[in-house]
């Protein structure tokens, strides 16, 4: 029988070993979220990218649109992570949300943050905060018992300052109206 405390040496050096290679593989997804920010952005659209990860492999993507039109209308249903989740429900039915890992190159708002935690996923990776309309801060336990329970894990900052580049360069652009002059975009071109 080993040694209680070998084990425990063990154990934690596999969690070290884990954590480690966790780290990676949400830069390699994060990269490809990015990729479509970066396309969004050259479509002249707020510059937001998501990727839905399943077992290690891209399952879904979606980038933000109609943020365009925004001196005539506005649309706040089109959200990259939106997107992604309608793409994937299309395509894959058969897989447990809950080992889903969705990336967003910018914090979920409070319509994607609820949209995806109803469908079932637990694990949310993102690049920059949304100092603005953020939403991964909403107090699930004060909430009705649906959403009490869950146990949600965001994890923020993954390639921050990569995302934070995208976002300095569209409100840079004079041209861009959507979110113009707000606090967002203060914060952004502040740093
Ligand atoms: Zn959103």
């Amino acid at each position: 029988m080993a040694f209680p405390w070998q084990n425990l040496f063990y154990v934690l050096a596999a969690a070290c070993n884990r954590e480690e290679h966790t780290m990676n593989e949400h830069e390699h997804f994060m990269q490809i979220a990015l990729e479509q920010a970066e396309d969004a952005l050259a479509h002249g659209e707020f510059p937001v990218g998501s990727v839905i990860v399943h077992e290690g492999r891209v399952v879904a993507s979606g980038q933000r649109r109609h943020t365009l039109e925004q001196k005539e209308s506005v649309n706040e249903i089109d959200h990259a992570e939106v997107l992604a989740l309608r793409s994937l429900l299309a395509r894959e039915t058969a897989v447990d949300p809950s080992e889903l890992v969705v990336y967003a190159t910018m914090e979920p708002c409070l319509m994607c943050f609820s949209t995806l935690i109803l469908n079932g996923i637990r694990r949310i990776v993102y690049a920059y905060e949304d100092v603005m309309g953020g939403g991964t801060n909403l107090p699930l336990a004060q909430l009705n018992p649906l959403y009490a329970k869950m146990e949600v894990t965001v994890i923020p900052h993954v390639m921050r300052q990569q995302s934070l580049g995208l976002f300095q360069r569209f409100f840079a652009n004079p041209e861009n109206q959507y979110w113009k002059d707000s606090l967002l975009a203060n914060y952004t071109l502040n740093q």
